[in-house]
């Protein structure tokens, strides 16, 4: 049976390709890990030092193939593989859910950026490291006063020679308690518009001068921190692009958090399965008739919406390809976070409708795993379409950038 990337028209050597990662994963993903997996920022995003069991088994092998980094360079410990290969890996690994090894910004946010704008050096010493997940990064870009309007950051960083000495401080750090490493918006310069005078720097987060506050949820939980900076130190060998230029550096890597967002690494493998998670969910909670989804109009919705994620992941598909070529501009990708976080709130939304109040359960024995964890996945999907710059600030991009309308 065929699926998302599999066609009668695959060359061989893609088909030989499949026929080997299928039977790789069959010998080396632990089958404790082949199952819808809950929240993956908690469980598959933490530092390798910390993994245990089988999660720690998973992760090695698939460092050994490189394939945590499926299509950065071998040389920097990646898979090197093309575009259509990795779709082939992300293809079978869904198949039989495996979850991804490894998760973070280090993978989707500042490795792609060091592999666009980084010295060799800056590559050598920094992607390693992400790839083995020996390095968990943050990301310190949102201040009190600097969130869609980012180019008002006020953290200081001054000259000391070899290094600049930071003081100052920044708001929704997601991880900066389990993260090593931050990648950082400081200002270095003089300036006449708010976009000049900024640097991107980098630096180890343990080290005397930076103190986290835990930003405590409704949930009760703290994924994310204010972070404070009392002369901290920073390499100047770790500064991405010219000092007093990070603006254009900031922005590539917005569009690499922007583009991952709305591909949405972080949903269950149960939806690129062959028969969509929420089809399974609203035959249980719904019921069949003739094989189908009971319900008529919760029917139409779901097939709708299944349309709508068919024809985004082609969109994108072509956005690559027209990148490829130089046809189409970064700025693209936020359509992808507008469209991607739009579309995933749309997705929860109809899970909470086809499981009714049994996805209203917070906790308690009487409820489903999937029950409990819908709620909470419903919740936290709200913040999609904030991080990462808001639905409006994606809307004015398109606006500006890709339509090229008047300001
Ligand atoms: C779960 C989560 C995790 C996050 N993690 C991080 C992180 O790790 N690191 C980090 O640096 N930041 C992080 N952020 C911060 C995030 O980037 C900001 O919340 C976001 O950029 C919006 O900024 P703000 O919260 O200051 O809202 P504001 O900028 O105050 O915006 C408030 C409202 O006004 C609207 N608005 C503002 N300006 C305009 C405009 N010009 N046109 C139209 N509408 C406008 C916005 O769309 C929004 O609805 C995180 C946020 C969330 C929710």
């Amino acid at each position: 049976m065929s699926t998302n990337h599999e066609s009668s028209r695959a060359a061989p050597e893609l088909e030989a390709f499949r026929g080997e990662v299928r039977a790789w994963l069959q010998d080396n993903c632990p089958e404790s890990l082949r199952k819808r997996w809950p929240d993956p920022f908690a469980e598959f995003s933490v530092l390798r030092t910390l993994r245990k069991g089988d999660s720690a088994i998973w992760l090695e092998a698939m460092i050994e193939k490189g394939w945590t980094a499926p299509t950065w360079p071998r040389e920097y410990g990646g898979g090197g593989l093309s575009r259509h290969q990795n779709a082939i890996l992300k293809d079978e690994m869904a198949r039989i859910n495996a979850p991804p090894p490894l998760l973070g910004m280090g993978l989707s946010m500042i490795g792609p950026t060091l592999l666009d704008l980084g010295t060799e050096a800056q590559k050598k010493a920094h992607l390693p490291k992400i790839i083995t997940g020996d390095t968990r990064w943050c990301q310190g870009y949102s201040e009190p006063n600097a969130g869609s309007d980012l180019a008002n950051i006020q953290t200081k960083a001054e000259d000391r020679g070899d290094h600049f000495i930071i003081n100052g401080s920044k708001t929704w750090t997601s991880g900066g308690h389990l993260a090593t490493w931050m990648f950082c918006l400081v200002r270095t310069g003089k300036y006449e518009k708010k976009q000049q005078g900024i640097s991107f720097v980098l630096f180890e987060m343990d080290q005397p001068g930076i103190t986290l506050k835990p930003i405590r949820l409704i949930s009760g939980d703290s994924p994310f921190c204010e972070t404070f900076f009392d002369n901290v130190k920073a390499l100047k060998e770790n500064v991405i692009g010219k000092v007093d230029e990070g603006w254009s550096v900031a922005k590539r890597l917005l569009q690499h958090e922007r583009s991952s967002i709305g591909e949405s690494p972080g949903q269950p493998s149960g939806e690129n399965s062959r028969v969509p998670q929420l089809v399974k969910l609203a035959k249980h909670y719904l019921g069949e008739d003739k094989g189908r989804i009971a319900n008529p109009e919760l029917r139409t919705d779901i097939i709708r919406h299944l349309i709508n994620t068919k024809a985004f992941k082609l969109t994108i598909k072509r956005a690559f390809d027209e990148a490829k070529v130089g046809a189409s501009s970064g700025d693209t990708t936020s359509m992808f976070k507008f469209y991607g976080s739009e579309n995933v709130q749309a997705k929860h939304e109809l899970m909470l409708e086809v499981m009714g109040s049994n996805a209203l359960a917070w906790e308690g024995e009487d409820f489903s795993d999937t029950e409990l964890e819908t709620l909470r996945i419903w919740l936290g999907a709200k913040a999609a379409t904030i991080y990462g710059g808001s639905s409006e600030i994606q809307l004015n991009i398109i606006a500006k950038r890709v339509l090229g309308l008047p300001e």
